[in-house]
């Protein structure tokens, strides 16, 4: 990284990195699973996640390279992540629990 690089991402306040655009209204996201291809459909209306087709989709996120992928459950995400040795220690799981944690599925 540069130092102007450097000095102009220092001159970001805290609070204008994260930001709340989908707290209210409906998000969509059409997306297929990163292992196998099927559908997965995700639809949060004002914050809240609407349950999920197909029910039980998985994500999996982290990695040097910023990995972010939708599973359409939990045998395809760890599956996926047994193939790619380098993201063994990802953070996975439920999608429903990034909304809900603890709480049962959708
Ligand atoms: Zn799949």
């Amino acid at each position: 990284m540069t130092p102007k690089m450097l000095r102009f991402l220092e001159g970001i306040a805290p609070q204008n990195l994260v930001r709340r655009s989908y707290d209210r209204g409906l998000v969509r996201l059409n997306d297929a699973c990163a292992s196998c291809a099927r559908r997965i459909r995700l639809v949060v209306e004002d914050a809240r996640l609407i349950p999920t087709e197909p029910a039980g989709v998985w994500h999996v996120r982290g990695g040097g390279c910023g990995v972010n992928n939708l599973f359409c459950g939990q045998a395809c995400a760890e599956n996926w992540v047994a193939v790619h040795p380098s993201l063994r220690g990802v953070e996975r799981g439920p999608v429903h629990e990034l909304w809900s944690p603890g709480l049962p599925g959708t």
